[in-house]
């Protein structure tokens, strides 16, 4: 299969399926400001004599860089940034144990529960902080444990109550921000009438299915589906009985399609399917089982018995296209073929030829 112009690798989709932007941006800022900074503290701490914790530094930057780049080639990213985190703050744990540091580095800690929080999700980033936390609670009990003062309530108070805020708000901040990306993308992606999957989310789903079929040298196949007269259904029952029949097509489609594809909704009375390791002649088999189901299935308004046909055209990738647009051109353009046939019925090119549904 020839090669275009812009062809994306499965890790390319699996970085846009795990790292969503918000914490892309966040990371590509802390990846920023950690070497930045780590660069300037290891000066500061040759120039006081902390070798030790400046060659942990340098080492942080260089490390920061790699997973960079990592995180870029969309090389697990995930799994880099729990690593990355934990060597960022075992660093910092390290920084806070040094008898040379001041008290005042303990100050970063309060980044622990937000970075773990943004970067992790609720529940990973909940144990980081816990883990993270409770150690620098240790190590500060540790270095500063006898000094005057250190027994005083009130401060110890402080210092704890923060700490748990900082990790409750943190906490119910990720629990909310999930809950409301959840139902934005639910809005975003699936049409609300059939709960099928819109135009967006059949986009992406294919450039899912094409790198998989690309990577396992398998065919891929696409079917634009679209129902017959339906105007005239909506003239005679009402468009809420045309609701209902859209309604009543999607799940004959969905419930005869199975496993074997993916159905969505892209406009209208218009459907479409992603047939994955399914070539040209197979997906007018499908298709055409579609059809006949849909013409043996009528639809019920009242007592009445409607029947509900529909017009299908096929294409497949590589053999018609490689991208969406002219892959949905090829298929849109059989299905008119269907309808100016007589309707019921799947066209696929000249080689699977057509067939009629009845
Ligand atoms: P053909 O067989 O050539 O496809 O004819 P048709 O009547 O199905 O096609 P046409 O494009 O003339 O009409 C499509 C109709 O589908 C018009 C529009 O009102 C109706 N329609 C589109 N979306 C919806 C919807 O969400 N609900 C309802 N009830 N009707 C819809
Ligand atoms: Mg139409
Ligand atoms: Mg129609």
């Amino acid at each position: 299969m020839a090669r275009t112009r812009r062809q994306r690798s499965p890790e390319d989709v699996a970085v846009g399926k795990t790292l969503p932007p918000h914490r892309l941006a966040i990371l590509n800022t802390l990846f920023a400001f950690v070497v930045f900074a780590g660069l300037i503290f290891a000066a500061l701490n040759v120039y006081v004599g902390n070798s030790p914790l400046a060659l942990a530094e340098v080492c942080l930057a260089a490390f920061t860089l790699i997973i960079w780049r990592l995180v870029r080639a969309g090389k697990h990213p995930a799994l880099c940034i729990s690593l990355y985190l934990f060597v960022l703050f075992s660093v910092g744990l390290l920084a806070m144990a040094l008898p040379k540091t001041t008290s005042s580095v303990f100050c970063w800690v309060l980044l622990i529960p937000i970075l773990s929080h943004l970067l992790l999700g609720r529940w990973l980033g909940l144990c980081y902080s816990g883990v993270f936390l409770s150690c620098a609670g240790l190590i500060f009990f540790m270095r500063f444990g006898g000094e005057p003062g250190f027994d005083d309530p009130a401060s110890v108070a402080n210092v704890v109550i923060s700490a748990i805020s900082i990790v409750c708000f943190s906490h119910v901040y990720e629990f909310s921000r999930e809950a409301t990306d959840h139902k934005l993308r639910r809005m975003a992606m699936i049409d609300p009438l059939t709960g099928l999957a819109n135009r967006m989310l059949y986009r992406q789903w294919f450039e899912t299915a094409r790198a998989n079929a690309q990577i396992a040298n398998k065919p891929l196949s696409l079917v634009v589906a679209d129902i017959d007269h339906f105007k005239n259904l909506n003239d005679t029952y009402g468009h809420e009985a045309g609701d209902r029949a859209l309604c009543f097509v999607s799940s004959v489609l969905e419930r005869t399609l199975g496993a074997r594809g993916r159905l969505c909704r892209i406009g209208g009375e218009e459907f479409s399917i992603i047939l994955p390791a399914t070539d040209a002649a197979q997906a007018v088999a499908i298709a055409d089982e579609l059809c006949r189901t849909m013409r043996q299935s009528p639809w019920r308004f009242d007592s009445t018995a409607v029947s509900v046909t529909l017009s299908m055209g096929v294409a497949q990738l590589g053999v018609d296209g490689d991208e969406l647009k002219t892959l949905f051109q090829a298929a849109d353009h059989r299905m008119y073929r269907s309808k100016s046939q007589g309707r019921n019925q799947v066209s696929g090119s000249d080689l699977e030829g057509d067939s009629l549904a009845n």
